[in-house]
């Protein structure tokens, strides 16, 4: 299985390379901000209580973050892989992520981490703001997300780079060009793996 994390600040085109990723390499794309947007939705007891963290800006916690992405990732078992968009988004998550995997045998294969200067992210939110219809996309909760993203996301970045799974990706440049920079590294991870396969044999 082909197991991918991309992860970075908001506005950092998490969203759309996955599902660029997933498109391209046949995998399923998770989004727990997708997921979570769905539920608020269909107006559940469950939603009106994740709208109240994501109307502020705050991340949602944990025990009901892990319970909606375990109960996805279960159902897609029998896939080539899964590409997690929006999660782990803490050290935590990470870490109980890397528990579920490794007990199935299904390691994380690759961490994205999407690299865009903090002026280029506001501009790229405030812009998308207008026809996103997100009502997470305002001035106010953009700065708060980008406040929760340095203080319990980006320490993510030591986590997986003390695992040796972490590729630091460019964001600045057209979603062409970043997709491609992001298939260059899975199609050596892939060539890597075949070739250690085939020595193995
Ligand atoms: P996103 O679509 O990834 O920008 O997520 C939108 C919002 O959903 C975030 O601002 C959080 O409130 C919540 N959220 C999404 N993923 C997570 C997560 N892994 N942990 C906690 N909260 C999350």
């Amino acid at each position: 299985m082909l197991n991918l994390i991309l992860f970075g600040p908001p506005g950092s085109g998490k969203g759309t390379q996955s599902s660029r990723v997933a498109c391209r390499y046949n995998l399923v794309h998770l989004s727990s901000g997708e997921l979570f947007r769905e539920e608020v939705r269909k107006g559940t007891k469950l939603g009106y209580q994740l709208a109240s963290y994501m109307l502020k800006g705050l991340l949602v916690p944990d025990n009901m973050v892990l319970k909606k992405i375990y109960k996805a990732a279960i159902h897609h078992e029998d896939t080539t892989g899964i590409v997690f968009d929006g999660f782990p988004r803490t050290v935590n998550q990470a870490v109980l992520l890397d528990r579920f995997l490794n007990k199935k045998n299904i390691p994380v294969s690759i961490v994205f981490f999407m690299m865009v200067d903090e002026k280029e992210l506001i501009s790229r939110m405030m812009g998308r703001a207008e026809d996103s219809g997100r009502l997470d996309d305002n001035e106010e909760v953009i700065l708060r997300r980008m406040d929760v993203y340095e203080k319990q996301t980006r320490p993510l970045r030591d986590y997986y780079q003390k695992q040796n799974k972490l590729s630091c990706i460019s964001g600045m440049a057209p979603v062409k060009v970043v997709a491609e920079r992001i298939s260059s590294v899975i199609d050596n991870y892939l060539m890597k793996k075949e070739i250690i396969k085939l020595v193995a044999e």
